[in-house]
């Protein structure tokens, strides 16, 4: 039987930072994952490019039944941190859109990072290797029967991830864990996914699909309400995009969204005040304030008649019409499921575990980190944040209480 200090299950971005740092605080570190291909998560991410952190990144960014949990880790673990030792490898980088920052090359520079990291650590790594079994001794120990054969180690930790993409190694792994040893786990949701509707009901608009524009979103009521102002897209079967991607995570199901097609504007009063100076028709003159594809559905969804000059509609009418265009209701029927989400809602109950080390209140020595964890980010460099964060943060602590005293 081989023995080691931490065995961490799940080589992604949380298993790959907290192996490597645990290594380098001088423990003997075993780091195993399943998948033939390592960290393919972090290779597709950000489009290739692996939007690495948010520069903004703050616990208001993070969804989770026990919303204070994550301040702790993410407090002692700042995009800050992450951003100088990505610098301190050489990896070029940039700032896209509101504080994501992306690699400029490719997120492989990443994973190679976080790899030369385990190597500095001294971290032996297994892939592919399942781990079939973990028991928990009588001495407060771990043995676990992996494929590679026993292992024995003082730790634990837990860093599978979340259920999205299947088909590159997700699992629920972790949570059977969690449960056997009863912890309570957070439903599992499907987040940051595009929404699907009814076929007919959709049916108006699927000629739509491929058109963007920006507009502000919302959902649900009072502290559970999500409001974003981001770029929507139209699908053949719904509503993709940042926008739709940010509101599914607060979305339950059977709530409406709210969405103003223009946020910049009050449509019906500069309609109203334009009929004194405009010879357009109404489609026109709407047109240059909408991609004219949506105009024109819009206007048939109000029945009102394009080509009809602005002087002559009615002051009703173009007040309707502002309705429409600045409070869209629309309930969808459901998602894109786990093979489209970018991420999981939910997972291990935060409520069992210390926000500073992350480690189990019910089982010493079993820690959980990453995306298995009820703690989920908005879209833009927070999932990352919080795997690099939560992984520091076990790290720290696993070799804390490993050192002599
Ligand atoms: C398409 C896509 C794009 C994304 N882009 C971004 C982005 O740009 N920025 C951002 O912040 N977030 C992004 N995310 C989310 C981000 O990838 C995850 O939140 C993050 O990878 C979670 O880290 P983790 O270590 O907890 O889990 P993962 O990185 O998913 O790693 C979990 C690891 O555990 C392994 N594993 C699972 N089950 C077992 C088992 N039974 N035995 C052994 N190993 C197992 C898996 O093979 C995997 O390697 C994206 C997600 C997707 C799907």
């Amino acid at each position: 039987m081989q023995v080691f200090d931490a065995v961490v299950v799940g080589a992604g971005a949380a298993g790959l930072f907290c192996a490597g740092l645990a290594g380098q605080r001088g423990l003997r570190v075993l780091l195993v994952d399943h998948a033939p291909r390592l960290a393919e998560k972090i290779r597709i991410s950000g489009g290739g490019r692996c939007n690495f952190t948010n520069r903004e990144a703050a616990p208001a960014n993070f969804l989770s039944d026990n919303p204070a949990f994550c301040r702790s880790a993410l407090a002692r673990y700042t995009p800050q941190d992450f951003i100088k030792l990505v610098q301190s490898h050489g990896i070029a980088f940039h700032e896209k859109h509101k504080g994501q920052l992306f690699c400029d090359d490719s997120s492989e520079q990443i994973i190679q990072m976080l790899l030369k990291e385990c190597g500095a650590g001294g971290v032996t790594r297994w892939q592919p290797c399942t781990v079939a079994d973990v028991r928990r001794m009588p001495d407060g120990g771990f043995e676990l029967d992996t494929s590679q054969g026993p292992v024995s180690a003082a730790r634990v930790v837990v860093a599978t991830g979340g259920l999205s993409i299947p088909k590159i190694g997700a699992s629920d792994w972790g949570l059977r864990l969690a449960k056997r040893f009863e912890h309570a786990i957070v439903e599992p949701r499907a987040a940051l996914v595009p929404l699907t509707f009814d076929a007919e009901a959709w049916a108006p608009f699927a000629a739509l699909a491929g058109l963007s524009l920006p507009v502000e979103v919302s959902c649900g009521a009072g502290k559970a309400r999500g409001r974003f102002l981001e770029d929507l897209l139209f699908t053949h079967r719904g509503l993709s995009g940042p926008a739709i991607l940010q509101i599914s995570s607060y979305r339950t199901a059977g709530q409406a969204l709210q969405i103003n097609l223009m946020p910049d504007l009050q449509l019906d009063e500069e309609l109203v005040e334009a009929k004194s100076a405009s010879r357009r028709q109404l489609g026109n003159e709407l047109a240059t304030r909408l991609p004219q594809r949506l105009a024109a559905a819009w206007l048939e969804r109000a029945g009102l008649d394009a080509a009809r000059p602005l002087p002559e509609c009615r002051d009703a009418d173009l007040q309707r019409l502002g309705r429409n265009v600045h409070d869209w209701q629309l309930m969808p029927s459901g998602d894109e499921g786990w093979r489209k989400a970018e991420v999981m809602r939910g997972g291990v109950d935060t409520r069992e575990l210390s926000s500073q080390s992350l480690e189990s209140k019910r089982v010493p020595g079993l820690y959980f980190i990453g995306e298995v964890v009820d703690v989920t980010g908005w879209l833009g460099g927070y999932n990352f944040q919080w795997a690099w964060a939560s992984a520091a943060a076990c790290a720290r602590a696993m070799a804390d209480a490993s050192s002599p005293t």
